[in-house]
């Protein structure tokens, strides 16, 4: 009897289980963005806050008291590496408050919901567990899909072309161009070849541009010092014997296309359900045109990669599915009064219709916004020279407190956008620039009150409130 009990045991427990995995819907949100746009503090105090739900009114389940629990649960992935949340918690509201380190790789959380259902069903079902799976992936990856498209000839020459246009590329391109491509091939030559083009990468990246593709060559994962990073475009030999330089380029470029960039997308971008790209775009406005013309064109570049058809080999992988809802999202809004908040939004929204037209994109739901994900700031309204202006107060590195006015953004996104206005205002002028502030201290959170953040729950909304 106890060997048939057991069975039935186990044959029970599976079926709980397999039911339990059918009826429980996980819903994979990707956050992404370029380096520094902020996706670590925004899942940070995403998460903080949907533990807490604190602060959160605007996430409409929450509001109607239909959210009984949220817990973090080992996600699925077991080869993945975990999004460090308890690490960058702590770093944001510890005693020696500090921004936590920045994304470098792909990572993963799955947070869990049980959730009572809306309206008359209430009465009839019980409450229901939804998983969600955050996945936090560099954005500059996912620019590598461009690269799927093109030959190593292709590549080298548009490379090539546009590093012509940019200072920071003088030095690697001289290089480039004095070089044999036809001769035997050198690992030394190949690897001074590959740690030249990756620092005018940096420089590039430095100096603001967005495109800084090949993905890898800044963040390389696991990947550093593997022959599939070691390759740089090369002007196209007239003869192009066996063995020689440009050969093994460009079997490398392919074996990039083929080893790292084709497993990601099918790994992590083939599964993603819904989808936030965050963007720096007041460090753009301050830049200056040049550098938010180029968020620009990535802001297309990465819309494109969600346009179904855009690519006939991710086509066949998707095989049909899409990503759902898209947020793209301006980061940092705590730089700002709240009196600026909707100028920021209508340039955000300004940038992804033209995104759109770019990317020739329908489809899916998309949304623009302003969102912070961890306060650092608050107002304060200061009259200088007579003069009232809207400031935001925080924390320097040095320890000083001090309230600072960034400057004005237009009202209307043309006068900022339009390319004929374009350069001739300057926005973000004033003290933008100084604006390094650190997470405040005397964080010390009682539970249930979640981190200060602005709109966070306006985007979980958007992203997740029909699935809530
Ligand atoms: P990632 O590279 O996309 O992961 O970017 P992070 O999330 O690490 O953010 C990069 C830096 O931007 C941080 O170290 C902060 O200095 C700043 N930052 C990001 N989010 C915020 C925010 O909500 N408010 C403020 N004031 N600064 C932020």
């Amino acid at each position: 009897a106890s060997i048939t009990d057991g069975i039935t045991r186990g044959i029970e427990g599976a079926a709980a289980s397999v039911s339990g995995a059918l009826f429980e819907p996980v819903v994979r949100l990707g956050v992404t963005g370029l380096s520094r746009a902020g996706k670590t503090v925004f899942i940070t105090g995403l998460v903080a806050n949907l533990l807490d739900r604190g602060r959160m009114p605007q996430l409409r389940a929450h509001a109607e008291g239909r959210i009984e629990a949220v817990w973090l649960q080992p996600q699925p992935d077991v080869t993945l590496p975990r999004f460090d949340y308890e690490g960058h918690l702590a770093a944001l509201t510890g005693d020696a408050p500090h921004w936590p380190e920045s994304t470098r790789a792909v990572s993963e959380l799955r947070l869990s919901f049980r959730v009572r259902p809306e309206g008359w069903l209430a009465g009839l079902a019980g409450p229901r567990v939804v998983h969600l799976d955050i996945v936090d992936y560099p954005g500059e990856w996912l620019l590598d899909l461009a690269l799927l498209d093109k030959s190593y000839a292709d590549w080298s020459e548009e490379v090539l072309a546009r590093l012509a246009r940019r200072a920071e590329g003088a030095e690697f391109l001289a290089t480039a161009r004095a070089e044999d491509g036809a001769l035997p091939f050198d690992e030394g030559r190949a690897r001074a070849l590959a740690a030249l083009f990756t620092d005018y990468l940096a420089g590039a990246r430095q100096a603001g541009w967005a495109d800084c593709t090949p993905g890898r060559f800044l963040l390389p994962g696991d990947l550093a010092g593997s022959p599939a990073l070691t390759f740089a475009p090369l002007p196209q030999p007239a003869d192009i014997p066996r063995g020689c330089l440009w050969r093994e380029m460009e079997r490398r470029f392919e074996g990039y296309k083929a080893k790292v960039v084709q497993p990601f997308f099918r790994a992590h971008f083939a599964r993603i359900d819904r989808q936030v790209v965050l963007a720096d775009v007041l460090g753009a406005i301050h830049a200056g045109p040049q550098a938010l013309e180029d968020l620009r064109r990535v802001m297309a570049d990465v819309l494109g990669a969600f346009r179904p058809g855009r690519n006939w080999w991710l086509t066949a992988l998707l095989g049909g599915r899409r990503v759902e809802r898209i947020l793209f999202a301006a980061t940092k809004a705590d730089h700002l009064h709240h009196a600026q908040h909707a100028a920021l939004a209508g340039i955000m929204e300004a940038m992804l219709r033209e995104a759109k037209d770019r990317a020739e994109f329908a489809g899916a739901l998309t949304g623009a916004m302003s969102l912070a994900g961890f306060r650092a700031t608050v107002e304060e309204t200061v009259t200088r020279g007579g003069v009232a202006q809207d400031c935001v107060k925080g924390r320097l590195a040095d320890g000083r407190v001090v309230a600072m006015y960034p400057g004005r953004l237009p009202d209307d996104p043309a006068r900022l956008l339009s390319p004929a206005r374009q350069g001739a205002e300057r926005w973000l002028e004033a003290e933008f620039g100084m604006m390094s502030f650190e997470p405040p201290l005397r964080m010390a959170r009682r539970a249930g009150e979640g981190l200060p953040h602005i709109r966070l729950d306006r985007a979980v909304e958007f992203l997740l409130g029909d699935r809530l």
